[in-house]
């Protein structure tokens, strides 16, 4: 079975296509600019590159040329779009209504254009590449894959914000959690990987990317995370603010004049690394800025940083009464053996103690980075959310059968 992921954001699209027998990618891709003068497409099979210049109104020509460029007689991987078995959706918002993900019909697609309102940057584009999908592959089988799916087993105490109840039943104001497809496939990758069975295991996932967070995962499900009713909370992450005292918005509203749009775009896109370090939001110029530079708001967001992700760590080990599994995934947590080692210091009364010597050789590959005498494990999975939409949609279609 074939399973094709996609992935659509406003004026982006990334996709892949996956052999089910072998979990083998055959061939995976980027469109950006869709929309906008100097549409691209960068297809990738085997390391090879091929790259497709073309303006694309709207995602359904997208859509078309990566259906192309997938049976194109030169650089295809298949001889027929028919030999694609299903696709799967990556969808943001599942509000309360998915736990799981779902054979998408009717009623599927009206929910998700209900959760718009919660995630209009996001599930608007996201219905926008389902609806192109079907018109140019009415027959096969589409699947939801929900960011926030993973995170509805959170109880109610550490899901609700202390507002007018009110709030929540009108305008479902509560946490949500995001990143949810990685926390599912990074707790159980890490429970595989140490052959235990994950509902005996207490994890805390950090997923550490341009957008950061963290989540503790009891007997395999999520019982909190730190991004909220918004992937704005949490961490401070790339351009975002993560936690702050909500009363600095307010303030920060009337002193400067903004609206709502403006305050928003600040604490999105000017905020967090790049904010604070007024450098990059890249953490791989933060750590030149504090390594080969000497400078010194680079350790100030630096020190920020692994401070915000030791405060976590430290209270999911108390809502859990415990942790037996620390992982460390996302482009962050993946590679760099300097911020682990930053998070990890000082740790030990926590039972967190890791190899350095380990944690150097650990780039990109899944490896137990603690310590001999480390109470609680540290590992290094790299995610892979495209394998978990794929595999979530051949079980799906394998039921219909
Ligand atoms: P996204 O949230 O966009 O999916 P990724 O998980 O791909 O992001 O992570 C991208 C981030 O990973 C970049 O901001 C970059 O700073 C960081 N990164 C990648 N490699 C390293 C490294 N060796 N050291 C520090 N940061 C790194």
């Amino acid at each position: 079975m074939k399973v094709l992921v996609v992935n659509c954001g406003s004026s982006s699209l990334k996709y892949q296509l996956i052999n089910m027998e072998s979990e083998e990618v055959l061939a995976k891709g980027l469109v950006e600019r869709i929309g906008l003068k100097g549409s691209v497409l960068t297809h990738k099979v085997n390391g090879n590159k091929y790259v497709t210049e073309q303006d694309m109104e709207d995602h359904k020509i997208a859509i078309k040329l990566v259906l192309e460029s997938l049976i194109d007689k030169d650089h295809g991987v298949i001889k027929d779009m028919n030999e694609i078995s299903a696709v799967g959706h990556r969808v943001v918002h599942g509000g309360e209504k998915y736990a799981n993900s779902v054979l998408i019909d009717a009623e599927v697609m009206k929910s998700i254009e209900d959760c718009a309102k919660l995630a209009p940057l996001h599930n608007p584009p996201n219905l926008v590449g389902i609806n192109a999908c079907k018109e140019l592959m009415p027959n096969t089988p589409m699947v939801a894959v929900f960011d926030t799916a993973f995170h509805q087993t959170m109880p109610d105490y550490a899901y609700m914000y202390g507002v007018p109840y009110e709030y929540y039943k009108k305008y479902g104001i509560r946490k949500y959690g995001f990143h949810g497809t990685s926390h599912r496939f990074v707790s159980k990758a890490a429970a595989d990987f140490l052959n235990k069975d994950v509902k005996k295991l207490k994890t805390i996932v950090c997923h550490l990317g341009n957008g950061a967070s963290i989540s503790a995962v009891n007997g395999g499900k999520s019982v909190d995370t730190s991004m909220g009713f918004t992937p704005l909370a949490g961490l401070m992450m790339g351009t975002r603010s993560g936690d702050i005292d909500p009363a600095v918005v307010t303030f920060l509203m009337k002193e400067l004049n903004k609206t709502p749009e403006e305050m928003d775009a600040i604490l999105n896109k000017k905020s967090g690394i790049a904010g604070i370090s007024e450098i990059s939001s890249d953490m791989r110029d933060i750590k030149k800025g504090v390594y080969e530079d000497n400078n010194d708001r680079a350790k100030l967001t630096y020190n920020m940083f692994h401070y915000r992700i030791k405060e976590y760590i430290g209270s999911y080990v108390a809502a859990m009464n415990g942790v037996d599994c620390l992982v460390f995934t996302g482009g962050i947590g993946e590679n760099s053996n300097q911020n682990r080692h930053e998070i990890c210091t000082d740790m030990d009364y926590l039972g967190i103690k890791i190899d350095e010597k380990k944690n150097d050789e650990a780039i990109g590959i899944d490896m137990d980075i603690s310590a001999a005498d480390s109470k609680v494990k540290v590992l290094v999975i790299p995610t892979n959310e495209e394998l978990m939409i794929a595999r979530d949609t051949k079980d799906i279609v394998t039921l219909l059968k």
